[in-house]
């Protein structure tokens, strides 16, 4: 017989559980267990959920890597004890937090699911106890006793996603979220629809590992037509810089510029990570498609092909924190990992 499923539910913040400021009339964070009083609905869930939160809930747009090591601390801490972990988290940098988090969480073999909502929980037409309600019935998922997910995903709005293929691209309706390049992992209707090909194996022989150290010595450049010698020099000789994201054009592309070239080429040539990721939403990158990425290609720029910008800043911040040697890097990088790319 199923024994029922333990459920961990970690609050973050975000504007799932925030309330209207009576001077201000601004939106921010109040305390965990008002929200619990506000969805008796939880108690007819057929699991057991405990909770734990942020000592000072956050707006997520405060988010940074030392509070991801606090929620990695949280799962490691509770890791034997639950089945599965809900993260309540403000949409806002849910990508980046639930691609991080895919990083440092290696060997998962239970399932960490970030959700939150466009409208506080107290709001009458909220879409937060949909949110909050499906994600822990996700994450109760179990055959013979083992939880099915062993990844770290995203829900919102009907759709499970693997978390680093996610993005927010809208800020006003409820459907906040896409994973341009990754097909979605289970969809809720009448019944909730699995689509369990697409989910990553589940790794239940190998031990669960949590990578810590992050290197935050990391930039994200967006190209555009006019982007100067004078400013990107001053980028490129950052003290301690260690890694950059470079959003190009299409399927790669970048100037032809002797400059723009030059620059490049002297910082991978004194150990600057480079990663080109494409500003289109949908698609890869092909370095080598046209003579405009060729030379990227030549020079050492590594693939970033169908990453999202969130997914592939985390990465290099992961990468630079394991002290991956020069020669591997590139290779690791342009390998998936987590699922996070081709
Ligand atoms: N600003 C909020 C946050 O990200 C928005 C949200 O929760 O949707 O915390």
């Amino acid at each position: 017989m199923q024994s029922k499923a333990k459920i961990l539910l970690i609050y973050t913040g975000g504007t799932i559980g925030m309330m209207k400021d009576f001077e201000t009339g601004a939106l921010k964070a109040f305390n965990f267990s008002k929200l619990l009083q506000k969805i008796p609905e939880l108690k007819q869930l057929d699991c057991d959920i405990e909770t734990v939160s942020f000592d000072a809930p956050i707006d997520s747009s405060t988010m940074n890597p030392e509070k991801w090591v606090e929620i990695a601390s949280i799962i490691e801490k509770n890791y034997t004890d639950f089945d599965g972990f809900v993260v309540l988290h403000g949409s806002d940098t849910m990508s980046y937090s639930a691609s991080a988090l895919s990083f440092m969480l290696e060997n998962l073999s239970k399932p960490v699911i970030f959700t939150g909502s466009q409208l506080p929980i107290g709001d009458l037409r909220t879409d937060a106890k949909e949110n909050l309600i499906t994600a822990i019935q996700i994450a109760s998922l179990r055959e013979h006793n083992k939880p099915v997910i062993g990844e770290v995903c995203l829900y919102f709005e009907y759709k499970l996603y693997r978390g680093n293929r996610t993005t927010k691209i809208n800020a006003e309706n409820f459907n906040a979220f896409i994973s341009p390049n990754y097909p979605m992992l289970i969809e809720s209707g009448v019944n909730l629809k699995t689509f369990p090909e697409l989910f990553l194996p589940v790794s239940r022989e190998k031990k669960l590992q949590i990578h810590k150290n992050l290197d935050t010595n990391v930039v994200i450049i967006k190209m555009f037509p006019g982007i100067s010698e004078s400013v990107l020099s001053v980028i490129f000789d950052i003290p301690k810089l260690k890694g950059i994201v470079l959003e190009t054009y299409g399927a790669g592309n970048a100037p032809l510029e002797e400059w723009f070239l030059y620059l490049l080429k002297k910082a991978i040539k004194s150990g600057l990570q480079i990663v080109n990721v494409t500003q289109c939403s949908i698609g890869s990158v092909t370095m080598g498609k046209y003579e405009t990425s060729t030379a990227l290609k030549e020079i050492g720029v590594i693939s970033g092909k169908d990453i999202t910008t969130e997914a592939a800043i985390t990465k290099l911040m992961y990468l630079l924190g394991q002290n991956v040697s020069q020669d591997n890097f590139k290779i690791q990088f342009e390998t998936s990992l987590r699922g996070e790319m081709l």
